[in-house]
C-alpha cells in the first residue's frame, strides 16, 4: 500500500507530527505519516498552541524545555511588594529583578527596579525614591492558573490528536483508513460528540500516580465491553482523557493492548500486545512459581531486568476499571477539578530532582561563580528553598557527593524514605539547618560549582 497521511490520504510532502507537542514533554515520539501543511503545521495554530501558552507555569516547574525554541516557557505573575501590586511575565523567579528590568504597578502609580536603574530616571529623586532589600522583605507571588483549558474544546482536540496518531504509530497505520472518520473529523474541524471525555474517577488517578514517575505522561490502549477502541491519555498525572478511537476493533489494526509512557528524564516504557487474552497469557509466563516454606508459594519474574512487568501488572489488574467502571464526563463537574488541582498543586509545590532540573536552577542564580548568595530568612519559595538546601549539602559534602546518584542516597538517609514531601515544617527545619552554618553562602556556592561540573547521564 502506497504511505499517505492518516488524516487524508495525501502522498506527498509527508513529515514527521510529534505526537505530543514538543513544548510539553522532553520525550518525543513521532508520527512520520501526517502531510505537512495541512495536518502538521496547522494543528499548533488550531489547538495546540492555545493549550501549551496555557500549561506554562506547568511545563515551567517540571523543567521540560521546548526543543524549537530552546527555552522556557514564560507565564504571567503577579507580586506584591510593600503592599503594591505588580503584573509581568517571566521564565524563572531569578527574572523578576533582573538587570535593567522595570515593572509599572497594576495601579500604574509605581516603578519597581534596580536602584540604579530608577535613579537614571529623571523625575527621580531622593523624596520619591523608596529603597527596599529585596533579600529581606517577603514578597508575595501569585501565578493563576487556567483550569478551563483542562475542559475546553482545545485539549479535547489536542489529547484526541495525541491518541489517534500514536495508536496509528502502534499499528503500523500508514495511510487514511475510514473507519476512523469520526475521530478524524473530531481532530481536524471540531465536529462530533462525546469523543473525547474526562475521567473522574479518584482510583484512576491515584492509580496513574502511583504506579508512575513524577510529572509523567501515560498512553494506554484498551477495548472497551462494546468492542470499542479506547485510548487513555494522562496528562503529567493531572488530567486523564479517554478518546474513543473507533466503533468497533477493525482488522487493520492488531494491537490493542497498548502501553507507553515517558517520563521528565526522557525515558520511554512501553509495551505492545494485540488482544486481552494475549497479554495475560504472556504475562502469567513471564513469572515461575517458587516454594516459600513449604506451605506457601510465590511468583518471581522469570527476566528479573524486564521493567515493564510492573507495568503489565497494573494494566491486567486495573483492565475492569476501565472496562466497566470509567466515569467519563464532558463538562466540568465539582469533583474533577478538585481532583485537576489536587494533582497540579502536588506538581508545583513538587520538585523532581533531575540533573536537567539542577543545572537550571544553578545557571539561573549563578550568573558568575564568584559571587555568594545571601538567602531570604522569610523566604517563602519552599522549592527554592529546597533546591539551595541541595546545593548546600552537596557543597557540605566536600566532593562526596559526585553525581545524582550520590546525592539521592545522602537524601535517602536524611529523608528516610522515597518521596520527599517539603511541608512547612521540614521547609523550617531545612532553613534552621542552613542558617545555623555562618558560611552557609560560601557552602551553597560550591555545590554549584560542583553541580555545574556534573555530566548529563
Ligand atoms: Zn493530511
Amino acid at each position: 500500500m502506497e504511505k499517505g497521511c492518516i488524516y487524508c490520504g495525501e502522498s506527498k510532502d509527508l513529515s514527521k507530527s510529534d505526537i505530543i507537542p514538543d513544548a510539553l514533554t522532553n520525550a518525543k515520539i513521532i508520527n512520520p505519516n501526517v502531510c505537512r501543511v495541512e495536518h502538521n503545521n496547522k494543528f499548533s495554530d488550531l489547538f495546540e498552541d492555545e493549550v501549551i501558552s496555557k500549561l506554562a507555569i506547568i511545563t515551567n516547574e517540571l523543567d521540560i524545555k521546548s526543543s524549537k525554541s530552546k527555552r522556557y516557557s514564560s507565564y504571567e505573575v503577579k507580586i506584591k511588594v510593600a503592599g503594591v501590586e505588580y503584573a509581568t511575565k517571566i521564565s524563572s523567579e531569578t527574572e523578576l529583578f533582573g538587570s535593567n528590568k522595570k515593572m509599572r504597578s497594576v495601579d500604574g502609580k509605581y516603578l519597581i527596579g534596580q536602584i540604579d536603574e530608577i535613579r537614571k530616571i529623571k523625575a527621580a529623586n531622593d523624596t520619591n525614591i523608596n529603597v527596599v532589600d529585596i533579600n529581606q522583605i517577603e514578597i508575595d507571588k501569585i501565578v493563576k492558573i487556567d483550569l478551563p483549558v483542562f475542559f475546553s474544546q482545545a485539549m479535547y482536540r489536542m489529547v484526541a490528536k495525541i491518541a489517534f496518531e500514536w495508536y496509528c504509530l502502534n499499528n503500523e497505520v500508514n495511510n487514511k483508513i475510514n473507519s476512523f472518520e469520526p475521530i478524524i473529523q473530531f481532530i481536524t474541524n471540531g465536529t462530533g460528540n462525546d469523543l473525547v471525555t474526562i475521567v473522574s474517577n479518584r482510583e484512576v488517578y491515584d492509580l496513574i500516580n502511583k504506579t508512575m514517575d513524577f510529572g509523567s505522561h501515560t498512553l494506554l490502549a484498551y477495548v472497551g465491553k462494546d468492542n470499542s477502541v479506547n485510548v487513555l491519555v494522562s496528562l503529567f498525572g493531572m488530567a486523564i482523557y479517554n478518546i474513543r478511537i473507533c466503533n468497533s476493533v477493525i482488522d487493520e489494526c492488531k494491537n490493542n493492548v497498548l502501553f507507553q509512557n515517558l517520563t521528565l528524564d526522557a525515558k520511554r516504557i512501553q509495551f505492545k500486545f494485540d488482544t486481552f487474552e494475549g497479554f495475560v497469557n504472556n504475562l502469567k509466563d513471564s513469572f515461575i512459581e517458587i516454594e516459600v516454606g513449604n506451605r506457601f508459594t510465590a511468583m518471581m519474574p522469570k527476566d528479573m531486568t524486564d521493567t515493564t512487568l510492573q507495568y503489565q501488572l497494573a494494566y491486567a489488574t486495573n483492565y475492569p476499571l476501565f472496562q466497566s467502571y470509567l466515569q467519563c464526563i464532558s463538562e466540568p463537574d465539582e469533583k474533577t477539578i478538585s481532583l485537576i488541582k489536587k494533582y497540579m498543586e502536588e506538581i508545583l509545590q513538587s520538585s523532581a530532582i533531575t540533573i536537567r532540573g539542577l543545572k537550571r536552577f544553578v545557571k539561573e542564580h549563578f550568573k558568575s561563580f564568584d559571587e555568594e548568595i545571601i538567602l531570604n530568612p522569610k523566604g517563602t519559595n519552599k522549592k527554592a528553598m529546597f533546591m539551595f538546601y541541595l546545593l548546600f549539602i552537596i557543597g557540605q559534602s566536600n566532593g562526596d557527593i559526585r553525581n545524582l546518584l550520590d546525592l539521592n542516597k545522602v537524601l535517602k538517609e536524611k529523608f528516610l524514605g522515597e518521596t520527599i514531601s517539603i511541608s512547612d515544617e521540614v521547609s523550617f527545619r531545612l532553613n534552621d539547618e542552613i542558617f545555623a552554618t555562618a558560611d552557609y553562602p560560601y557552602i551553597i556556592l560550591k555545590g554549584a560549582r560542583e553541580i555545574d561540573s556534573w555530566d548529563y547521564e
